[in-house]
């Protein structure tokens, strides 16, 4: 049986004040959410206040992004040991807006996720079609491109050392969410090719959906037998509104 995951992706919001904000009122309604786990990754420099924040309190931390080199000449970048120095247990890798915004590749991407779970961090592995991909019909083919590129080098064995976020990026920040039907057939679409190539592993690793997701909507999408949980945005940065959706899991 897998568990529910409920991940809050703070992207580039915040501040000290927000971020103890957020972190205490999770904290205070943490007891209600009874069938999921929680998770924040919140932007780099809030990482050593927000474990603090977290304390002892049943909330994973992860980061957004992780460097595919363990340390040295590489400006801008979090080397997996520092993040393993934050209790970090977690690093989104291939966010649509890494992908998009500053051109990662699928094989740097994929090198970033060799690199996490060789240090024992768990990639919240990110992949979705744009809306021109859905229209013109290749979905399928763009997300088993992104999940090939981690397969083709690590082999299908690394996957359930991952969680995989299925966000169509049409989905993420726009208000439109998938509906529970599309989301269940592109998470079982996942399901199935990676069954082809070990059950084991399929049947294990956690496919989150992320894009939109909210208090409103949670439920009904949670409860697509192929979705184990949320990779949440807007959603993620009001305590109340990221409670909710644990507490519809
Ligand atoms: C995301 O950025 O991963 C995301 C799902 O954002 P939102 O929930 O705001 O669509």
């Amino acid at each position: 049986m897998r568990r529910t995951l409920i991940a809050g992706n703070w992207k580039m919001n915040g501040s000290l004040t927000s971020v103890e904000s957020l972190i205490n009122g999770i904290k205070d309604g943490l007891a209600d959410v009874t069938n999921a786990d929680m998770a924040v990754c919140p932007p780099a420099v809030y990482i050593s206040t927000v474990k603090e924040l977290i304390g002892d309190a049943n909330i994973g931390l992860g980061s957004q992004n992780v460097c595919d080199q363990a340390s040295g000449a590489f400006t801008g970048e979090l080397a997996p040991s520092m993040l393993k120095e934050f209790n970090c247990s977690y690093a989104i890798i291939g966010h649509s807006e890494r992908r998009s915004l500053y051109g990662e590749s699928d094989e740097l991407i994929a090198k970033r996720f060799a690199m996490a779970v060789q240090n024992g961090i768990t990639p919240l592995f990110c992949i979705g079609e744009t809306l021109e991909e859905r229209e013109s019909g290749v979905m399928e083919d763009v997300v088993s491109r992104q999940l090939d590129a981690v397969i083709d080098t690590q082999g299908i064995d690394a996957i359930a050392q991952c969680v995989i976020a299925y966000e169509p990026v049409w989905a993420i920040g726009t208000g439109v969410t998938a509906s529970p039907e599309q989301a269940q057939a592109a998470h079982a679409f996942i399901r199935n090719k990676l069954a082809a190539l070990s059950g084991d592993v399929a049947d294990k690793v956690q496919i989150l959906y992320g894009g939109s997701m909210n208090a409103g909507n949670a439920e009904e999408l949670l409860s697509q037998p192929d979705i184990d949980g949320g990779l949440i945005g807007g959603a993620a940065l009001k305590a109340e509104d990221f409670l909710a959706i644990g507490k519809s899991a």
